[in-house]
């Protein structure tokens, strides 16, 4: 039986998910409840719209001059792509027979042999650290940090080259304190090859109005270039690439 997968959207030509023009799925579903979510209407499994991979493979492949002519790729991100494990791995297999590139973006709230499903067809992950701080994680998504931090480590040991995304969140992630942690954190992880500093917007409002929830972050404004870069300075000196 054909494999389906509940899917958001895609974005055919992306530019912002992994090196070079991109077609990104956003998978439906998420574990987390980030309190700066801009894509809260991914965050129920039994939402979206259900589509076969065949479907999935044939857009894909009406994109892949792009892809090579840019050194893209195909990207999956959410939502939460490993809640549906065995579709991005079918999915991910039959792009690696067509020699296309894949990058998993993903918050790396998820079980190890769920990430072993995927890892073996990946050719880079996206990871989201939204917080070093468990506590502090907690407040900004809801669940602790360690399954996520564990899944890091899990993926690093496995080779597969590392990009990290952190959200600059003022009053929240931009302590000093913190990113010499996060700092210390990255340094020992083999496999990273840079970091993308996200500066948090509230661009995604609109759609926590329209699913009549409150957003958390009202008053917040976005970070300052200032501060974003001494964030970068402080990576920096760590030795830590930053994009
Ligand atoms: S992990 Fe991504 S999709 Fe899920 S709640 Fe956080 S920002 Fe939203």
């Amino acid at each position: 039986m054909e494999l389906k997968a509940r899917i958001h959207s895609v974005e055919t030509m992306g530019t912002l998910d992994g090196p070079g023009i991109r077609f990104v799925i956003f998978m439906q579903g998420c574990p987390l409840r980030c309190c700066y979510c801009h894509n809260p209407d991914t965050w129920d499994i039994q939402g979206g719209r259900i589509v076969g991979i065949e479907e999935l493979i044939a857009k894909i492949l009406r994109y892949k001059p792009y892809m090579d002519a840019s050194g893209g790729g195909v990207t999956v991100s959410g939502g939460e792509p490993t809640l549906q494990p065995e579709f991005i791995a079918e999915l991910f297999r039959r792009c690696k027979e067509e020699g296309i590139h894949t990058a998993l973006d993903t918050c790396g709230y998820c079980s190890i042999t769920d990430i072993d499903k995927i890892i073996p067809y990946t050719d880079l992950v996206l990871f989201d650290i939204k917080h070093i701080q468990p506590q502090e994680h907690i407040i900004l998504t809801g669940k602790d940090n360690n399954r996520i931090l564990d899944a890091l480590k899990h993926i690093d040991s496995k080779n597969i080259p590392l990009w990290i995304r952190h959200v600059i969140v003022p009053g929240l992630t931009d302590n000093i304190l913190f990113v010499n942690m996060l700092a210390e954190f990255l340094k020992t992880v083999c496999s990273l090859e840079l970091v993308e500093l996200l500066p948090y917007h509230n661009l995604g409002i609109h759609k926590w109005r329209k699913l009549g929830l409150k957003y958390p972050l009202e008053r917040v404004l976005p970070p300052s270039e200032k501060n974003l870069n001494m964030i970068k300075d402080i990576l920096n000196k760590k030795g830590i690439r930053v994009a």
